[in-house]
């Protein structure tokens, strides 16, 4: 069956998609670099989301840090896990304004709203504010996770994906789905098109951490994870194809 009809068919869905919510790791921005930024990349992704954008979706993004600084990162170095934490936090600041700015520049509104005050340089995390800007069709970009240590981004996207009552989290990533084992290790790994969360969770597959998928699904909150390094793939997901992984509570698609 195709992603479409399942949609279609269940009705703890919302579909076609009315708002969404988009999870970036800060890797997907970095592009084949080591560290930091590759604008070029930057403005590809932008221009993904102008994509789903410009097809009515309305749309919030929380986006990670990794390519800057990870909390673990500097814990194992001998930094005390809370700083750490809030150094990966910052990080995800930089990487929402410069998607911000990606953003603006294909003339779609974006507003960064960080969960750790910073006034003079975007919004505080406000929800009704979130939603105001939601509903006038402004991409809203969740920076600074949590707000709170010992977090992550993914935890972020599926507690915002809730606060903003989204039809779906997507998350995307370099490889297009999840799979049995590593597809960049293992030849013989293949995809999974559809898991429920206890799969996921049971078989400790490799897609997020364990404190995010047991909050979907103690949401509900359907998930797919694709590769956003695919031209156009974003826009073929909201479309309902199936080149991506879904999950959620159904057994079968
Ligand atoms: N982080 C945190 N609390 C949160 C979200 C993130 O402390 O609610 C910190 C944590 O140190 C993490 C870093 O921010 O390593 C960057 O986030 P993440 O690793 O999730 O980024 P991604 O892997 O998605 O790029």
């Amino acid at each position: 069956m195709s992603l479409k009809t399942h949609f279609k068919n269940n009705d703890k869905l919302t579909y076609p998609f009315k708002r969404i919510c988009l999870k970036l790791s800060g890797e997907a921005l970095m592009g084949d670099k080591s560290f930091g930024l590759d604008p070029t990349i930057v403005s590809r992704v932008a221009d993904e989301i102008k994509q789903v954008h410009d097809r009515g979706v309305e749309m919030c993004i929380v986006i990670g840090g990794g390519n800057i600084f990870r909390g673990v990162m500097g814990a194992s170095q001998g930094m005390d896990r809370t700083s750490s934490d809030y150094m990966g936090m910052l990080a995800t600041v930089i990487n929402a304004l410069a998607l911000q700015n990606a953003l603006e520049r294909i003339d779609v509104a974006a507003r960064v709203q960080s969960a750790i005050p910073m006034e003079t340089v975007c919004e505080s995390y406000i929800r009704r504010r979130a939603l105001r800007h939601l509903k006038k069709s402004r991409v809203v970009i969740f920076a600074a996770g949590t707000g709170s240590p010992y977090f992550t981004t993914d935890t972020t996207a599926v507690l915002r994906a809730s606060e903003m009552d989204c039809d779906v989290l997507l998350k995307g990533t370099k490889v297009d789905g999840i799979y049995t084992a590593d597809p960049f290790k293992d030849p013989d790994a293949t995809r999974y098109e559809h898991l429920t969360y206890e799969h996921v969770m049971r078989d400790k597959l490799n897609v997020m951490d364990m404190a995010a998928i047991a909050l979907a699904r103690d949401n509900n909150l359907p998930l797919m994870v694709f590769s956003i390094r695919e031209q156009g793939n974003f826009y073929r997901c909201i479309e309902g194809e199936n080149e991506c992984t879904l999950v959620d509570t159904c057994d079968a698609v």
